[in-house]
């Protein structure tokens, strides 16, 4: 059986990458709780920047507990299984994109 181990340090330094950003983002945010006295356009704009922030964070969030799940895939054997259908996902998928959990064909109906 093949292993897995290239694939999961990329994961896991992917994984810190992640984190990395997550804490850039808090540091932000903390940043702006000063007390809000700005005029009404700078205010706006400080709002959308932190809307934009958050999403990124939540993005980031996202991808680690995806990260995470395909980890402990590795670790049960189960990494290269398409956790929809039960098929085989190509490892040219898997290379491409290290924590999908779905083969080509599930990935494309779910889109839909
Ligand atoms: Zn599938």
């Amino acid at each position: 059986m093949e292993s897995f181990d290239k694939v999961k340090k990329q994961l896991q330094s992917l994984r810190d990458e992640y984190m990395h950003r997550i804490d850039a983002i808090e540091v932000e945010t903390h940043h702006k709780e000063t007390p809000v006295e700005k005029d009404f356009a700078e205010q706006a704009t400080q709002s959308e920047n932190d809307d934009v922030l958050t999403a990124l964070d939540d993005e980031a969030q996202r991808m680690i507990m995806q990260i995470d799940a395909a980890l402990l895939r590795i670790d049960k054997g189960t990494y290269d299984i398409c956790q929809s259908c039960g098929e085989s996902i190509s490892h040219k998928r898997l290379e491409a994109i290290p924590f999908t959990s779905l083969c080509i064909n599930c990935a494309e109906k779910a889109s839909h």
